[in-house]
Protein backbone atom coordinates (compact mmCIF):
# COMPACT_ATOMS: atom_id res chain seq x y z
CA UNK A 1 0.00 0.00 0.00
CA UNK A 2 1.33 3.08 -1.18
CA UNK A 3 1.54 5.70 1.97
CA UNK A 4 3.60 8.80 0.60
CA UNK A 5 6.05 9.76 -1.76
CA UNK A 6 7.88 11.67 1.12
CA UNK A 7 7.80 11.98 4.79
CA UNK A 8 9.77 14.19 7.37
CA UNK A 9 10.18 12.81 10.57
CA UNK A 10 10.79 15.59 13.63
CA UNK A 11 12.48 13.90 15.96
CA UNK A 12 15.30 11.58 16.45
CA UNK A 13 14.16 9.60 19.53
CA UNK A 14 12.15 6.47 20.75
CA UNK A 15 9.48 7.47 18.65
CA UNK A 16 11.03 9.52 15.66
CA UNK A 17 13.91 6.56 14.94
CA UNK A 18 11.58 3.75 15.60
CA UNK A 19 9.01 4.98 13.16
CA UNK A 20 11.72 6.05 10.49
CA UNK A 21 12.99 1.95 10.72
CA UNK A 22 9.47 0.19 10.06
CA UNK A 23 8.26 3.44 7.79
CA UNK A 24 11.88 2.72 5.66
CA UNK A 25 11.25 -0.95 5.37
CA UNK A 26 7.70 -1.36 4.77
CA UNK A 27 7.78 1.39 2.20
CA UNK A 28 11.22 0.94 0.39
CA UNK A 29 10.10 3.83 -2.61
CA UNK A 30 9.23 6.50 -0.19
CA UNK A 31 11.60 9.01 0.71
CA UNK A 32 12.25 9.88 4.22
CA UNK A 33 14.01 12.79 5.96
CA UNK A 34 14.69 12.46 9.87
CA UNK A 35 14.91 16.03 11.11
CA UNK A 36 16.73 16.12 14.89
CA UNK A 37 17.57 19.74 16.42
CA UNK A 38 19.91 18.13 18.63
CA UNK A 39 23.76 18.37 16.80
CA UNK A 40 23.95 14.82 17.65
CA UNK A 41 21.68 11.48 18.39
CA UNK A 42 21.72 10.43 20.63
CA UNK A 43 20.48 13.79 21.99
CA UNK A 44 21.92 14.07 25.36
CA UNK A 45 18.87 16.46 26.53
CA UNK A 46 16.73 14.09 24.79
CA UNK A 47 14.13 12.43 27.28
CA UNK A 48 15.26 8.71 25.26
CA UNK A 49 19.06 9.53 26.22
CA UNK A 50 20.24 8.51 29.67
CA UNK A 51 22.66 5.68 31.35
CA UNK A 52 19.42 3.20 31.80
CA UNK A 53 15.41 2.79 31.56
CA UNK A 54 13.21 -0.32 32.94
CA UNK A 55 12.36 -2.62 30.34
CA UNK A 56 9.31 -4.25 31.78
CA UNK A 57 5.83 -5.92 31.10
CA UNK A 58 4.46 -5.08 34.54
CA UNK A 59 1.06 -3.06 33.65
CA UNK A 60 -1.73 -2.85 35.21
CA UNK A 61 -3.02 -2.31 31.96
CA UNK A 62 -3.04 -5.70 29.59
CA UNK A 63 -2.58 -4.06 26.56
CA UNK A 64 0.52 -2.46 27.50
CA UNK A 65 1.17 -5.61 29.21
CA UNK A 66 1.17 -7.72 26.13
CA UNK A 67 3.01 -4.75 23.34
CA UNK A 68 5.60 -4.64 26.26
CA UNK A 69 6.32 -8.78 26.49
CA UNK A 70 6.80 -8.19 22.42
CA UNK A 71 8.87 -6.13 23.17
CA UNK A 72 10.73 -7.66 26.10
CA UNK A 73 11.01 -10.67 23.04
CA UNK A 74 13.11 -8.39 21.38
CA UNK A 75 15.38 -6.73 23.79
CA UNK A 76 16.35 -10.64 24.65
CA UNK A 77 16.41 -12.75 21.21
CA UNK A 78 17.65 -10.24 18.62
CA UNK A 79 20.57 -7.48 17.84
CA UNK A 80 18.06 -4.79 19.92
CA UNK A 81 19.51 -6.70 23.32
CA UNK A 82 23.33 -7.42 22.89
CA UNK A 83 26.36 -5.76 23.23
CA UNK A 84 25.27 -4.68 26.56
CA UNK A 85 21.95 -2.87 25.85
CA UNK A 86 19.83 -5.19 27.97
CA UNK A 87 20.34 -6.54 31.02
CA UNK A 88 17.90 -9.10 32.79
CA UNK A 89 18.08 -8.21 36.44
CA UNK A 90 14.26 -8.66 37.59
CA UNK A 91 11.96 -6.11 39.08
CA UNK A 92 10.32 -5.55 41.98
CA UNK A 93 7.36 -3.39 42.37
CA UNK A 94 6.39 -2.22 46.27
CA UNK A 95 3.03 -0.17 47.39
CA UNK A 96 2.82 1.30 50.94
CA UNK A 97 -0.16 0.37 53.34
CA UNK A 98 -3.77 2.65 52.16
CA UNK A 99 -2.11 3.69 49.01
CA UNK A 100 -5.07 2.08 47.35
CA UNK A 101 -4.21 3.28 43.92
CA UNK A 102 -0.75 2.35 43.52
CA UNK A 103 -2.09 -1.36 45.28
CA UNK A 104 -4.47 -1.85 42.57
CA UNK A 105 -1.95 -0.79 39.90
CA UNK A 106 0.63 -3.90 41.46
CA UNK A 107 -1.88 -6.20 42.14
CA UNK A 108 -3.02 -5.85 38.25
CA UNK A 109 0.26 -5.61 36.95
CA UNK A 110 1.13 -9.04 38.90
CA UNK A 111 -1.76 -10.55 37.62
CA UNK A 112 -0.84 -9.76 33.92
CA UNK A 113 2.73 -10.94 34.45
CA UNK A 114 2.26 -14.04 35.95
CA UNK A 115 0.33 -14.93 32.92
CA UNK A 116 3.24 -13.54 30.72
CA UNK A 117 6.02 -14.26 31.68
CA UNK A 118 4.80 -17.65 33.90
CA UNK A 119 4.53 -18.09 37.76
CA UNK A 120 7.71 -19.44 38.52
CA UNK A 121 9.01 -16.18 37.07
CA UNK A 122 7.40 -13.91 39.55
CA UNK A 123 6.33 -13.60 43.01
CA UNK A 124 3.81 -11.91 45.17
CA UNK A 125 5.26 -10.88 47.93
CA UNK A 126 2.14 -10.19 50.40
CA UNK A 127 4.30 -8.47 53.27
CA UNK A 128 6.84 -5.93 54.74
CA UNK A 129 8.73 -9.08 55.76
CA UNK A 130 8.33 -10.82 52.34
CA UNK A 131 9.44 -7.34 50.38
CA UNK A 132 12.75 -7.34 52.79
CA UNK A 133 13.72 -11.00 52.35
CA UNK A 134 13.58 -10.61 48.45
CA UNK A 135 15.49 -7.38 48.75
CA UNK A 136 17.60 -7.27 51.95
CA UNK A 137 19.64 -4.71 50.82
CA UNK A 138 17.20 -2.13 50.54
CA UNK A 139 17.11 -2.65 54.65
CA UNK A 140 13.43 -1.75 54.78
CA UNK A 141 13.19 1.39 53.87
CA UNK A 142 11.07 0.84 51.11
CA UNK A 143 8.27 0.59 53.40
CA UNK A 144 5.91 -0.93 51.63
CA UNK A 145 2.89 -2.88 52.72
CA UNK A 146 3.81 -5.28 49.89
CA UNK A 147 4.36 -5.83 46.02
CA UNK A 148 6.15 -8.70 43.80
CA UNK A 149 8.95 -9.69 42.24
CA UNK A 150 9.16 -10.39 38.52
CA UNK A 151 12.45 -12.05 37.57
CA UNK A 152 11.61 -11.07 34.11
CA UNK A 153 11.96 -7.66 34.01
CA UNK A 154 14.96 -5.70 32.79
CA UNK A 155 16.69 -2.93 31.91
CA UNK A 156 18.52 -1.07 28.82
CA UNK A 157 21.58 1.32 28.35
CA UNK A 158 19.23 3.95 26.85
CA UNK A 159 22.04 5.95 24.87
CA UNK A 160 23.17 2.90 23.43
CA UNK A 161 19.90 1.93 22.26
CA UNK A 162 19.69 4.99 20.27
CA UNK A 163 22.68 5.09 18.78
CA UNK A 164 22.14 1.53 17.71
CA UNK A 165 18.75 2.40 16.50
CA UNK A 166 20.36 5.16 14.45
CA UNK A 167 23.45 3.53 13.08
CA UNK A 168 20.62 0.70 11.67
CA UNK A 169 19.05 3.48 10.33
CA UNK A 170 22.05 5.46 8.53
CA UNK A 171 22.07 1.76 6.55
CA UNK A 172 18.59 2.41 4.84
CA UNK A 173 18.91 4.00 1.32
CA UNK A 174 15.83 5.70 1.36
CA UNK A 175 16.27 7.52 4.45
CA UNK A 176 17.93 10.95 5.11
CA UNK A 177 19.43 11.72 8.76
CA UNK A 178 19.51 15.73 9.33
CA UNK A 179 20.45 16.90 12.52
CA UNK A 180 21.20 20.17 13.77
CA UNK A 181 18.02 21.26 11.95
CA UNK A 182 15.47 22.59 14.30
CA UNK A 183 11.95 23.07 12.87
CA UNK A 184 10.68 25.72 13.82
CA UNK A 185 7.05 25.71 12.17
CA UNK A 186 4.96 23.84 10.45
CA UNK A 187 4.22 24.83 6.92
CA UNK A 188 0.45 25.09 5.26
CA UNK A 189 -0.71 25.28 2.18
CA UNK A 190 -2.57 28.21 2.37
CA UNK A 191 -3.79 30.86 4.61
CA UNK A 192 -5.81 28.64 6.43
CA UNK A 193 -3.08 26.86 8.38
CA UNK A 194 -5.21 23.80 7.24
CA UNK A 195 -3.20 21.18 5.29
CA UNK A 196 0.60 20.49 5.96
CA UNK A 197 2.88 20.83 3.70
CA UNK A 198 5.90 20.81 5.28
CA UNK A 199 8.48 22.29 8.10
CA UNK A 200 10.36 25.50 8.21
CA UNK A 201 13.54 25.40 9.57
CA UNK A 202 14.65 28.15 12.16
CA UNK A 203 17.43 28.38 9.52
CA UNK A 204 14.67 29.99 7.60
CA UNK A 205 15.27 26.61 5.08
CA UNK A 206 11.54 25.23 3.81
CA UNK A 207 11.48 21.49 3.31
CA UNK A 208 7.88 20.31 1.89
CA UNK A 209 7.01 16.81 2.21
CA UNK A 210 3.30 14.52 1.59
CA UNK A 211 3.38 13.42 5.45
CA UNK A 212 4.67 15.53 8.48
CA UNK A 213 5.15 13.16 11.56
CA UNK A 214 5.95 15.29 14.81
CA UNK A 215 8.01 13.29 17.24
CA UNK A 216 9.17 15.86 19.17
CA UNK A 217 8.40 14.22 22.60
CA UNK A 218 7.86 16.93 25.49
CA UNK A 219 8.68 19.92 22.53
CA UNK A 220 5.52 19.19 20.41
CA UNK A 221 3.37 21.52 22.92
CA UNK A 222 5.66 24.28 20.99
CA UNK A 223 4.63 23.03 17.48
CA UNK A 224 1.04 22.49 17.51
CA UNK A 225 -1.22 23.16 20.20
CA UNK A 226 -1.64 20.32 22.71
CA UNK A 227 -3.87 22.44 25.41
CA UNK A 228 -5.72 19.46 27.88
CA UNK A 229 -3.54 16.71 25.74
CA UNK A 230 -0.32 16.60 26.80
CA UNK A 231 2.65 18.76 27.94
CA UNK A 232 6.23 18.59 29.81
CA UNK A 233 6.62 17.39 33.39
CA UNK A 234 10.16 17.68 34.59
CA UNK A 235 11.31 14.53 36.23
CA UNK A 236 14.52 14.53 39.05
CA UNK A 237 17.65 12.13 38.30
CA UNK A 238 20.74 12.28 40.91
CA UNK A 239 23.68 10.06 40.40
CA UNK A 240 26.71 8.90 42.61
CA UNK A 241 29.95 7.76 41.79
CA UNK A 242 30.70 4.31 43.13
CA UNK A 243 33.46 2.15 43.62
CA UNK A 244 34.37 -1.10 41.06
CA UNK A 245 33.79 -2.93 44.51
CA UNK A 246 29.88 -1.29 44.90
CA UNK A 247 29.63 -1.53 41.15
CA UNK A 248 30.13 -5.41 40.93
CA UNK A 249 28.11 -5.50 44.75
CA UNK A 250 24.79 -3.55 43.02
CA UNK A 251 25.13 -4.98 39.43
CA UNK A 252 22.37 -8.22 40.18
CA UNK A 253 20.05 -6.71 41.93
CA UNK A 254 16.91 -6.16 41.20
CA UNK A 255 15.69 -3.10 39.85
CA UNK A 256 13.11 -1.60 42.85
CA UNK A 257 10.25 1.02 41.84
CA UNK A 258 8.94 2.13 45.17
CA UNK A 259 4.93 3.67 44.92
CA UNK A 260 5.28 5.04 48.34
CA UNK A 261 7.86 7.82 46.91
CA UNK A 262 7.92 7.25 43.22
CA UNK A 263 11.89 6.62 43.40
CA UNK A 264 13.12 3.88 41.45
CA UNK A 265 16.68 2.59 41.61
CA UNK A 266 18.00 0.45 38.94
CA UNK A 267 21.39 -1.25 38.87
CA UNK A 268 24.85 0.78 38.24
CA UNK A 269 26.19 1.27 35.02
CA UNK A 270 30.06 2.14 34.65
CA UNK A 271 30.36 2.62 38.15
CA UNK A 272 27.75 5.61 38.50
CA UNK A 273 24.44 4.83 40.50
CA UNK A 274 21.46 6.32 39.41
CA UNK A 275 18.23 7.45 41.77
CA UNK A 276 15.12 8.49 39.78
CA UNK A 277 11.71 9.86 40.26
CA UNK A 278 8.68 8.60 38.67
CA UNK A 279 6.28 11.78 39.70
CA UNK A 280 3.35 14.19 38.83
CA UNK A 281 6.70 16.26 37.84
CA UNK A 282 7.69 19.77 37.74
CA UNK A 283 5.80 22.19 34.87
CA UNK A 284 7.83 24.29 32.93
CA UNK A 285 5.32 27.10 31.69
CA UNK A 286 6.22 29.19 28.96
CA UNK A 287 4.58 31.32 26.35
CA UNK A 288 4.25 29.99 22.86
CA UNK A 289 2.94 30.62 19.24
CA UNK A 290 1.09 27.89 17.50
CA UNK A 291 -1.38 27.38 14.76
CA UNK A 292 -5.04 27.36 15.77
CA UNK A 293 -8.39 27.45 13.81
CA UNK A 294 -7.02 28.94 10.61
CA UNK A 295 -4.36 31.54 12.84
CA UNK A 296 -1.13 31.75 14.95
CA UNK A 297 -2.63 31.91 18.33
CA UNK A 298 -0.58 33.16 21.37
CA UNK A 299 -0.69 30.54 24.02
CA UNK A 300 0.15 30.61 27.66
CA UNK A 301 0.84 28.72 30.31
CA UNK A 302 2.61 25.72 28.21
CA UNK A 303 4.71 23.97 29.73
CA UNK A 304 7.75 23.02 27.77
CA UNK A 305 11.53 21.49 28.03
CA UNK A 306 14.26 23.66 30.09
CA UNK A 307 17.76 21.52 28.69
CA UNK A 308 20.52 21.55 31.29
CA UNK A 309 18.71 22.45 34.39
CA UNK A 310 20.00 20.81 37.59
CA UNK A 311 17.30 18.82 40.18
CA UNK A 312 15.84 21.52 42.44
CA UNK A 313 16.74 21.17 46.03
CA UNK A 314 12.81 19.00 46.47
CA UNK A 315 14.19 16.71 44.16
CA UNK A 316 17.72 15.80 45.19
CA UNK A 317 16.37 15.92 48.90
CA UNK A 318 13.56 13.26 47.71
CA UNK A 319 16.55 11.16 45.61
CA UNK A 320 19.04 11.73 49.34
CA UNK A 321 16.22 10.72 51.48
CA UNK A 322 15.31 7.69 49.26
CA UNK A 323 18.71 6.56 49.27
CA UNK A 324 19.32 7.18 53.34
CA UNK A 325 15.90 5.11 53.48
CA UNK A 326 17.36 1.99 51.02
CA UNK A 327 21.07 2.21 50.52
CA UNK A 328 22.16 3.79 53.68
CA UNK A 329 26.22 3.29 52.98
CA UNK A 330 25.46 5.24 50.35
CA UNK A 331 23.43 7.97 52.05
CA UNK A 332 26.13 11.18 52.68
CA UNK A 333 27.73 10.33 49.20
CA UNK A 334 27.66 13.94 46.73
CA UNK A 335 25.56 13.43 43.69
CA UNK A 336 28.33 13.51 41.05
CA UNK A 337 25.48 15.59 38.85
CA UNK A 338 21.39 15.78 38.77
CA UNK A 339 19.32 16.46 35.64
CA UNK A 340 15.26 17.29 34.92
CA UNK A 341 14.19 15.16 32.02
CA UNK A 342 11.18 15.90 30.33
CA UNK A 343 7.72 13.54 30.32
CA UNK A 344 5.59 13.92 27.31
CA UNK A 345 2.46 13.37 30.09
CA UNK A 346 -0.92 12.85 28.71
CA UNK A 347 -3.96 12.72 31.00
CA UNK A 348 -4.02 8.86 31.28
CA UNK A 349 -0.20 7.95 30.54
CA UNK A 350 -1.39 6.75 27.12
CA UNK A 351 0.79 7.60 24.06
CA UNK A 352 -0.40 10.04 21.17
CA UNK A 353 -0.08 8.00 18.21
CA UNK A 354 -2.90 9.44 15.53
CA UNK A 355 -3.33 11.84 12.35
CA UNK A 356 -4.37 15.59 13.51
CA UNK A 357 -8.35 16.12 13.23
CA UNK A 358 -7.79 19.75 11.61
CA UNK A 359 -4.65 19.27 9.32
CA UNK A 360 -4.36 16.77 7.14
CA UNK A 361 -0.74 15.49 6.37
CA UNK A 362 0.34 15.95 9.64
CA UNK A 363 0.58 13.14 11.94
CA UNK A 364 1.82 13.02 15.78
CA UNK A 365 3.99 9.94 17.45
CA UNK A 366 4.39 11.47 20.97
CA UNK A 367 2.79 11.16 24.62
CA UNK A 368 5.76 8.77 25.70
CA UNK A 369 4.65 9.76 29.45
CA UNK A 370 7.43 8.22 31.10
CA UNK A 371 7.19 4.72 29.68
CA UNK A 372 7.97 4.76 26.10
CA UNK A 373 11.25 3.71 25.92
CA UNK A 374 10.85 0.10 26.27
CA UNK A 375 8.78 -0.66 23.09
CA UNK A 376 12.10 1.14 20.93
CA UNK A 377 12.55 -2.39 18.93
CA UNK A 378 8.55 -2.19 18.18
CA UNK A 379 6.78 0.87 18.44
CA UNK A 380 7.44 1.70 15.13
CA UNK A 381 5.78 -1.43 13.84
CA UNK A 382 2.91 -0.15 15.23
CA UNK A 383 3.20 3.74 14.69
CA UNK A 384 3.08 3.05 11.04
CA UNK A 385 0.33 0.43 11.23
CA UNK A 386 -1.57 3.92 12.32
CA UNK A 387 -0.05 5.93 9.49
CA UNK A 388 -1.74 3.23 7.17
CA UNK A 389 -4.77 2.49 9.25
CA UNK A 390 -4.37 -1.02 10.09
CA UNK A 391 -3.97 -0.74 14.08
CA UNK A 392 -5.70 -2.66 16.55
CA UNK A 393 -8.12 -2.04 17.92
CA UNK A 394 -7.73 -1.27 21.70
CA UNK A 395 -4.14 0.28 20.74
CA UNK A 396 -6.00 2.76 18.60
CA UNK A 397 -8.60 3.72 21.20
CA UNK A 398 -5.92 3.94 23.72
CA UNK A 399 -3.93 6.44 21.90
CA UNK A 400 -6.51 8.37 19.47
CA UNK A 401 -6.90 11.97 19.93
CA UNK A 402 -8.90 12.58 22.40
CA UNK A 403 -12.62 13.40 21.73
CA UNK A 404 -13.10 15.65 24.80
CA UNK A 405 -9.97 17.75 25.65
CA UNK A 406 -9.38 18.09 28.93
CA UNK A 407 -9.35 21.91 30.17
CA UNK A 408 -6.34 24.05 29.32
CA UNK A 409 -3.50 24.07 32.18
CA UNK A 410 -1.86 21.39 33.71
CA UNK A 411 -2.04 17.71 32.23
CA UNK A 412 -1.98 15.65 35.66
CA UNK A 413 -0.95 12.15 34.98
CA UNK A 414 -3.05 9.66 36.81
CA UNK A 415 -2.08 6.25 35.89
CA UNK A 416 -2.12 4.77 38.98
CA UNK A 417 1.93 4.71 39.00
CA UNK A 418 2.53 8.32 39.95
CA UNK A 419 4.22 9.74 43.70
CA UNK A 420 4.79 13.17 44.85
CA UNK A 421 3.44 16.74 45.02
CA UNK A 422 0.70 17.82 42.16
CA UNK A 423 1.54 21.28 40.67
CA UNK A 424 5.29 21.89 41.66
CA UNK A 425 6.56 24.64 39.18
CA UNK A 426 10.66 24.12 37.88
CA UNK A 427 11.17 27.97 39.00
CA UNK A 428 9.48 28.35 41.49
CA UNK A 429 11.47 25.31 43.10
CA UNK A 430 14.53 26.32 41.74
CA UNK A 431 14.38 29.60 43.46
CA UNK A 432 13.79 28.15 46.46
C1 LIG B 1 13.67 10.40 33.71
C2 LIG B 1 12.99 9.48 32.76
C3 LIG B 1 12.89 8.13 33.08
C4 LIG B 1 12.23 7.27 32.23
N1 LIG B 1 12.20 5.94 32.54
C5 LIG B 1 11.67 5.06 31.64
C6 LIG B 1 11.75 3.67 31.91
O1 LIG B 1 12.33 3.26 32.93
N2 LIG B 1 11.24 2.82 31.00
C7 LIG B 1 10.62 3.25 29.85
O2 LIG B 1 10.15 2.43 29.07
N3 LIG B 1 10.54 4.58 29.57
C8 LIG B 1 11.05 5.48 30.44
N4 LIG B 1 10.99 6.82 30.19
C9 LIG B 1 10.22 7.30 29.04
C10 LIG B 1 10.93 7.22 27.73
O3 LIG B 1 12.29 7.53 27.88
C11 LIG B 1 10.22 8.20 26.78
O4 LIG B 1 8.85 7.84 26.69
C12 LIG B 1 10.81 8.17 25.38
O5 LIG B 1 12.21 8.21 25.42
C13 LIG B 1 10.26 9.36 24.62
O6 LIG B 1 10.83 9.37 23.34
P1 LIG B 1 10.54 10.58 22.35
O7 LIG B 1 11.09 10.18 21.04
O8 LIG B 1 9.11 10.96 22.44
O9 LIG B 1 11.29 11.81 23.01
P2 LIG B 1 12.80 12.34 22.88
O10 LIG B 1 13.77 11.26 23.12
O11 LIG B 1 12.91 13.55 23.75
O12 LIG B 1 12.92 12.73 21.37
C14 LIG B 1 12.34 13.88 20.82
C15 LIG B 1 13.38 14.54 19.96
O13 LIG B 1 12.76 15.55 19.18
C16 LIG B 1 13.68 16.59 19.02
N5 LIG B 1 12.96 17.81 18.70
C17 LIG B 1 12.05 18.43 19.48
N6 LIG B 1 11.57 19.53 18.86
C18 LIG B 1 12.20 19.60 17.67
C19 LIG B 1 12.14 20.52 16.59
N7 LIG B 1 11.32 21.58 16.63
N8 LIG B 1 12.91 20.30 15.50
C20 LIG B 1 13.73 19.22 15.45
N9 LIG B 1 13.83 18.31 16.46
C21 LIG B 1 13.08 18.50 17.56
C22 LIG B 1 14.37 16.68 20.37
O14 LIG B 1 15.60 17.34 20.28
C23 LIG B 1 14.48 15.23 20.78
O15 LIG B 1 15.73 14.67 20.48
C24 LIG B 1 11.64 7.73 31.01
C25 LIG B 1 11.76 9.10 30.69
C26 LIG B 1 12.43 9.96 31.54
C27 LIG B 1 12.53 11.39 31.15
Amino acid sequence: MALADSVLIVGGGVFGLSTALSLSERHPTTQITLLESSPTIPNPHGSSVDSSRIIRADYANRAYADLAATAIRKWRTTAWGQEGRYTENGLVLVYSEGNTIAEKYTRDSYENVRVLEGEERVTFLASNAAVEETVPRYAGGTKAAGGYLNRGSGWADAEAGVRFAKGMLAERKNVTIRQHAEVERLLFDDDNNHKVTGVVLKNTEVLTADLVVLATGAWTPQLVDLGGIAEATGQVLAYIQISDEEQAQLAHMPTILSFATGIFIIPPRNNELKIARHAYGYRNPQTVQVPVAGTVATMEDVSIPENGVSAPQEGERACRQALSEMLPAFADRPFIRTRVCWYTDTPKGDFLITYHPDHPNLFLATGGSGHGYKFLPILGEKIVDALEGTLDVELARLWKWPEVRAPRGPVVTRDGSRSGAIGLVLRDELAR
